[in-house]
């Protein structure tokens, strides 16, 4: 075909622990992620010409060679060769809903959505887990991004146990506009306030991470017991990032209403979510939150988990152009 839409849900986490240093200087993290509705839609169309072109018409995405849907079709271009110089290039289009540099993954989720596109397009056949093996090379949360669903995710974040999806559950995700964070920062920040408490022996870090398998959260998910769900939540780069943005302290607070399962911060923030067993009580939530905090700065959204990954929008090919 000549042309694929494709969706791509954004993530929150419900549990972030970080356990200790890898020695590719990356940290070595236990973390539970949940895809939402919220997702930006990127369409991939043959162009005709030897080069991928990217369009987006968000201020806050990058249109250059660090865009990760351009890194992940060059990846693609350089690991099919044949293919790519039979098919030639294609313009990518990011349909940007998921807000920027927020800890939800938004840049992973379009780098995801190009390597699945390409894969049909191309005709490649290749498994998910081939996918996420490519993936895996243009950021930790590609993988997860691709699968969707539930997972709890280990290593950098790109090995993954899927977990029972959860349905049924609200997020109500608050983020002020104006304000990013970058995720190389907060894990900076972690490590020279935290850094003393890391474990990097093999054995200390195996003893971590089978402690997050059979711990309360994973149990909870399981049992979808949501209640527990919103008690457990966790995240360790709270530690780091809400002492340096009061703003988003407050804002957690403001969260923190009747109804609520539970309040936290999603990744490296600096995103914060509310959980709720139904979408009245979310929406109920957030026309609360409006009223307490009347910054026209402040964007909220309602969004219910979901247990897709990358999914085609539109199965069928654009009809094809009037010359
Ligand atoms: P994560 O939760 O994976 O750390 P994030 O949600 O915090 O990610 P992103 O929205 O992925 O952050 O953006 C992080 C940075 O990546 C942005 O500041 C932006 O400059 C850059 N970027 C590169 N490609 C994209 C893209 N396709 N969409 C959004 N940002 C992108």
């Amino acid at each position: 075909m000549q042309s694929y839409s494709l969706i791509a849900p954004a993530k929150i986490n419900l549990y972030l622990e970080i356990l200790g240093a890898r020695p590719d200087g990356y940290h070595e993290l236990a973390m539970i992620l949940q895809s939402v509705g919220l997702a930006d839609t990127i369409d991939l169309r043959l162009n005709g010409t030897d080069k991928f072109r990217l369009h987006c018409d968000h201020p806050q995405v990058p249109l250059g060679e660090t865009n990760l849907a351009s890194r992940a079709a060059k990846l693609m271009a350089e690991q099919f060769r044949d293919v790519f110089a039979n098919y030639g290039g294609a313009d990518i289009t990011i349909h940007k809903r998921i807000p920027v540099a927020a800890g939800l993954a938004g840049g992973s989720a379009n780098a995801a959505a190009v390597l699945v596109g390409l894969d049909l397009m191309w005709e490649l056949g290749l498994t998910q887990s081939e996918l996420q093996e490519l993936g895996a090379r243009l950021g930790s949360d590609v993988p997860f991004c691709i699968a969707g669903g539930t997972a709890l995710a280990t290593g950098r974040g790109e090995e993954l146990d899927p977990l029972p999806p959860l349905s049924h559950l609200w997020a109500v995700l608050a983020k002020y506009r104006s304000l990013e964070v970058s995720t190389a920062w907060a894990y900076r920040t972690f490590r020279e306030q935290f850094g003393s408490t890391y474990v990097s022996d093999p054995e200390s870090l195996e003893d971590r991470r089978q402690r997050v398998h059979s711990g309360g959260m994973v149990g909870a998910v399981v049992r979808r017991d949501k209640a527990k769900i919103g008690q457990l939540l966790h995240n360790d780069l709270e530690r780091s990032v809400l002492p340096a943005h009061p703003q988003v302290s407050q804002l957690r607070q403001a969260l923190q209403l009747p109804g609520v399962l539970g309040v936290m911060m999603s990744g490296s923030g600096p995103t914060v979510f509310a959980l709720t067993e139904s979408e009245a009580q979310a929406l109920q939530v957030r026309e609360q939150v409006k009223a307490a905090i009347s910054d026209p700065d402040l964007d909220l959204w309602v969004t219910e988990v979901s247990s897709t990954g990358i999914q085609l929008a539109s199965p069928h090919p654009h009809p094809p152009e009037k010359p």
